[in-house]
């Protein structure tokens, strides 16, 4: 693992329970090396992580569950962050 951790991110998420939406900067701590592809820089590393967030909703407080990706390429350069599931 080359990228330093914790990953600041901040992004939109709709919560699951009551669907709104909010906007929420985060802390990505542990993250699972997946696979990598060979491209014309080197290796692209993708990487699968969870993290957990309170709905920002007062009346709601929901506990939602982020699982996402995250893309290293070229080594050591945080290319993508995507959220694949909410629940
Ligand atoms: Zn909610």
């Amino acid at each position: 693992m080359t990228l330093e951790m914790p990953l600041n991110h901040s992004c939109q998420i709709k919560c699951p329970s009551c669907e709104y939406k909010y906007l929420y900067n985060f802390k990505i701590q542990d993250i699972e090396k997946i696979n990598s592809k060979e491209k014309e820089e080197g290796n692209e590393i993708k990487y699968k992580f969870t993290t957990y967030l309170i709905c920002k909703n007062p009346l709601c407080n929901y506990d939602i569950e982020v699982i996402g990706n995250i893309f290293e390429y070229p080594i050591n350069i945080l290319k993508a962050v995507n959220i694949t599931n909410l629940k």
